[in-house]
Protein backbone atom coordinates (compact mmCIF):
# COMPACT_ATOMS: atom_id res chain seq x y z
CA UNK A 1 0.00 0.00 0.00
CA UNK A 2 1.49 3.45 -1.31
CA UNK A 3 0.81 6.16 1.22
CA UNK A 4 1.76 9.73 1.03
CA UNK A 5 2.79 11.39 3.92
CA UNK A 6 2.49 15.50 3.00
CA UNK A 7 4.77 17.40 5.04
CA UNK A 8 7.95 19.67 4.12
CA UNK A 9 9.20 19.17 7.68
CA UNK A 10 12.19 16.93 7.98
CA UNK A 11 12.08 16.24 11.89
CA UNK A 12 7.96 15.21 11.51
CA UNK A 13 8.87 13.10 8.51
CA UNK A 14 11.78 11.37 10.04
CA UNK A 15 9.46 10.57 13.43
CA UNK A 16 6.56 9.45 10.68
CA UNK A 17 8.88 7.03 9.41
CA UNK A 18 10.17 5.77 12.46
CA UNK A 19 6.67 5.04 14.04
CA UNK A 20 5.55 3.37 10.94
CA UNK A 21 8.87 1.31 10.22
CA UNK A 22 6.54 -1.65 12.15
CA UNK A 23 3.74 -1.79 9.96
CA UNK A 24 5.78 -3.34 6.62
CA UNK A 25 3.05 -3.63 4.15
CA UNK A 26 3.06 0.74 3.93
CA UNK A 27 5.33 2.14 1.50
CA UNK A 28 5.61 5.58 2.58
CA UNK A 29 6.19 8.29 -0.31
CA UNK A 30 7.40 11.85 0.68
CA UNK A 31 6.40 14.95 -1.03
CA UNK A 32 10.02 14.76 -2.93
CA UNK A 33 9.20 10.87 -3.74
CA UNK A 34 6.04 11.72 -5.17
CA UNK A 35 7.72 14.94 -6.96
CA UNK A 36 5.69 18.07 -5.64
CA UNK A 37 7.50 20.44 -6.03
CA UNK A 38 7.02 22.92 -3.50
CA UNK A 39 4.21 25.99 -4.39
CA UNK A 40 3.57 29.34 -2.78
CA UNK A 41 -0.49 28.79 -2.04
CA UNK A 42 0.64 26.10 0.76
CA UNK A 43 1.05 28.97 2.44
CA UNK A 44 -2.54 29.42 2.74
CA UNK A 45 -3.67 25.83 3.63
CA UNK A 46 -3.70 25.98 7.12
CA UNK A 47 -6.01 29.04 8.01
CA UNK A 48 -8.20 27.65 9.68
CA UNK A 49 -9.15 27.23 13.36
CA UNK A 50 -8.80 24.00 14.80
CA UNK A 51 -6.45 21.05 14.46
CA UNK A 52 -8.85 19.01 12.71
CA UNK A 53 -10.05 21.13 9.67
CA UNK A 54 -5.82 21.85 9.06
CA UNK A 55 -4.99 18.49 8.88
CA UNK A 56 -8.09 17.82 6.48
CA UNK A 57 -7.30 20.72 4.53
CA UNK A 58 -3.85 19.99 4.20
CA UNK A 59 -4.39 16.48 2.96
CA UNK A 60 -7.55 17.06 0.71
CA UNK A 61 -4.37 19.42 -1.02
CA UNK A 62 -2.18 17.34 -1.43
CA UNK A 63 -4.47 14.59 -2.38
CA UNK A 64 -5.31 16.71 -5.04
CA UNK A 65 -2.39 17.10 -6.41
CA UNK A 66 -1.03 13.68 -6.38
CA UNK A 67 -3.95 11.35 -6.19
CA UNK A 68 -2.56 8.83 -3.99
CA UNK A 69 -3.87 7.84 -0.95
CA UNK A 70 -2.88 10.68 1.02
CA UNK A 71 -2.04 11.87 4.96
CA UNK A 72 -1.06 14.98 6.87
CA UNK A 73 -1.06 16.30 10.06
CA UNK A 74 -1.18 19.30 11.99
CA UNK A 75 -0.16 19.36 15.85
CA UNK A 76 0.89 21.97 18.42
CA UNK A 77 1.15 22.16 22.42
CA UNK A 78 -1.82 23.30 23.87
CA UNK A 79 -0.67 25.24 27.66
CA UNK A 80 -3.60 24.76 30.28
CA UNK A 81 -2.69 28.32 32.06
CA UNK A 82 -2.61 30.20 28.56
CA UNK A 83 -6.00 29.16 27.59
CA UNK A 84 -4.85 26.85 25.12
CA UNK A 85 -2.07 28.74 23.85
CA UNK A 86 0.13 28.09 21.23
CA UNK A 87 -2.22 25.71 20.06
CA UNK A 88 -2.50 25.51 16.50
CA UNK A 89 -0.13 28.90 16.83
CA UNK A 90 3.01 26.32 17.91
CA UNK A 91 5.23 26.89 14.62
CA UNK A 92 5.02 30.54 15.15
CA UNK A 93 4.58 31.66 18.55
CA UNK A 94 7.45 33.86 19.30
CA UNK A 95 6.99 37.20 17.96
CA UNK A 96 9.06 38.12 14.81
CA UNK A 97 10.06 34.61 13.68
CA UNK A 98 9.68 35.34 9.99
CA UNK A 99 13.10 35.14 8.62
CA UNK A 100 14.31 32.71 11.51
CA UNK A 101 15.93 29.23 10.44
CA UNK A 102 13.84 26.19 12.26
CA UNK A 103 16.35 25.80 14.98
CA UNK A 104 16.83 29.63 15.89
CA UNK A 105 12.58 29.54 15.49
CA UNK A 106 12.35 26.44 18.07
CA UNK A 107 14.61 28.44 20.30
CA UNK A 108 12.63 32.17 20.03
CA UNK A 109 9.44 30.08 20.60
CA UNK A 110 10.91 28.29 23.80
CA UNK A 111 12.06 31.33 25.23
CA UNK A 112 8.65 32.91 24.65
CA UNK A 113 7.07 29.84 26.77
CA UNK A 114 9.09 30.03 29.38
CA UNK A 115 8.80 33.78 29.59
CA UNK A 116 5.43 33.62 29.69
CA UNK A 117 4.72 30.93 32.16
CA UNK A 118 7.63 32.08 34.53
CA UNK A 119 5.66 33.14 37.85
CA UNK A 120 3.57 29.77 37.51
CA UNK A 121 4.31 26.91 40.17
CA UNK A 122 4.96 23.33 38.80
CA UNK A 123 0.95 22.17 39.39
CA UNK A 124 -0.33 25.21 37.48
CA UNK A 125 2.34 24.57 34.13
CA UNK A 126 -0.48 21.83 33.03
CA UNK A 127 0.52 21.46 29.00
CA UNK A 128 -0.49 18.66 26.56
CA UNK A 129 1.05 18.06 22.92
CA UNK A 130 -2.44 17.07 20.08
CA UNK A 131 -1.40 15.55 17.27
CA UNK A 132 -4.40 15.14 14.44
CA UNK A 133 -4.00 13.36 11.35
CA UNK A 134 -6.42 13.24 8.30
CA UNK A 135 -6.83 10.67 5.54
CA UNK A 136 -8.05 11.54 2.33
CA UNK A 137 -9.76 10.47 0.19
CA UNK A 138 -11.24 8.50 3.11
CA UNK A 139 -12.55 11.96 5.10
CA UNK A 140 -11.08 10.32 8.39
CA UNK A 141 -8.72 11.29 11.09
CA UNK A 142 -7.42 10.42 14.07
CA UNK A 143 -6.06 12.13 17.45
CA UNK A 144 -3.19 11.35 19.73
CA UNK A 145 -2.61 13.52 23.04
CA UNK A 146 -0.07 13.42 25.62
CA UNK A 147 0.04 14.88 29.26
CA UNK A 148 3.34 17.03 30.08
CA UNK A 149 4.46 19.77 32.41
CA UNK A 150 5.99 22.84 30.79
CA UNK A 151 9.87 23.13 32.68
CA UNK A 152 11.67 26.95 32.84
CA UNK A 153 14.71 24.94 31.87
CA UNK A 154 15.83 22.67 29.15
CA UNK A 155 16.44 19.36 29.26
CA UNK A 156 17.83 16.86 26.89
CA UNK A 157 19.12 16.78 23.06
CA UNK A 158 16.35 14.87 21.41
CA UNK A 159 13.10 15.41 19.80
CA UNK A 160 12.53 18.53 18.22
CA UNK A 161 10.67 21.91 19.08
CA UNK A 162 9.69 22.41 22.98
CA UNK A 163 10.86 18.97 23.41
CA UNK A 164 13.31 19.59 26.23
CA UNK A 165 10.81 21.79 28.25
CA UNK A 166 8.06 18.98 27.95
CA UNK A 167 8.25 16.97 30.97
CA UNK A 168 6.41 13.86 30.86
CA UNK A 169 5.46 13.17 34.66
CA UNK A 170 4.75 8.89 34.08
CA UNK A 171 8.64 8.66 32.55
CA UNK A 172 10.47 11.59 34.96
CA UNK A 173 11.82 12.71 31.88
CA UNK A 174 11.28 15.71 29.00
CA UNK A 175 10.32 14.41 25.37
CA UNK A 176 14.27 15.97 24.92
CA UNK A 177 15.35 13.32 27.31
CA UNK A 178 14.20 10.10 25.50
CA UNK A 179 15.20 8.22 22.48
CA UNK A 180 12.86 8.30 19.67
CA UNK A 181 11.75 4.71 20.56
CA UNK A 182 10.82 6.03 24.04
CA UNK A 183 9.08 9.40 22.50
CA UNK A 184 7.31 7.73 19.79
CA UNK A 185 5.53 5.54 22.39
CA UNK A 186 4.46 7.83 24.85
CA UNK A 187 3.64 10.79 21.95
CA UNK A 188 0.70 12.75 20.38
CA UNK A 189 2.29 11.53 16.76
CA UNK A 190 2.80 8.20 17.54
CA UNK A 191 -0.55 7.48 19.30
CA UNK A 192 -2.46 9.39 15.76
CA UNK A 193 -0.39 7.31 13.57
CA UNK A 194 -0.41 4.26 15.00
CA UNK A 195 -4.47 4.47 15.15
CA UNK A 196 -3.86 5.11 11.22
CA UNK A 197 -1.87 2.44 10.23
CA UNK A 198 -4.11 0.03 12.19
CA UNK A 199 -6.87 1.53 10.73
CA UNK A 200 -5.30 1.38 7.24
CA UNK A 201 -4.02 -1.80 7.54
CA UNK A 202 -7.24 -3.86 9.20
CA UNK A 203 -8.94 -2.43 5.92
CA UNK A 204 -6.35 -4.17 3.40
CA UNK A 205 -6.42 -7.43 5.61
CA UNK A 206 -10.29 -7.29 5.41
CA UNK A 207 -9.60 -6.95 1.53
CA UNK A 208 -7.38 -9.68 1.20
CA UNK A 209 -10.23 -12.17 3.09
CA UNK A 210 -12.40 -11.24 0.21
P1 LIG B 1 2.68 22.22 12.33
O1 LIG B 1 3.83 21.98 11.39
O2 LIG B 1 1.74 23.29 11.91
O3 LIG B 1 1.97 20.93 12.70
O4 LIG B 1 3.32 22.82 13.65
C1 LIG B 1 3.74 22.01 14.66
C2 LIG B 1 4.49 22.83 15.69
O5 LIG B 1 4.08 22.36 16.98
C3 LIG B 1 5.99 22.55 15.60
O6 LIG B 1 6.65 23.52 14.83
C4 LIG B 1 6.41 22.60 17.07
O7 LIG B 1 6.60 23.93 17.46
C5 LIG B 1 5.18 22.06 17.79
N1 LIG B 1 5.26 20.60 17.92
C6 LIG B 1 4.43 19.66 17.37
N2 LIG B 1 4.81 18.42 17.68
C7 LIG B 1 5.91 18.55 18.43
C8 LIG B 1 6.77 17.59 19.02
O8 LIG B 1 6.63 16.36 18.90
N3 LIG B 1 7.80 18.11 19.71
C9 LIG B 1 8.01 19.45 19.85
N4 LIG B 1 7.25 20.37 19.30
C10 LIG B 1 6.20 19.93 18.59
Amino acid sequence: MRLLVATRSGHKLREIRTILREFASMRLLDLNDAGVPYAEEEEEIEVFDSFEENARAKARFFRRRTGLLTVADDSGLVVDALNGQPGIHSKRFAPNTGGLSPLERDRANNAHLVELLRPLELAERTARYVCVVALEPEGEVFRGEVEGLILDEARGEGGFGYDPHFFHPPSGRTFGEMSSADKHAHSHRGKAFRALAERLTASDRSREDR
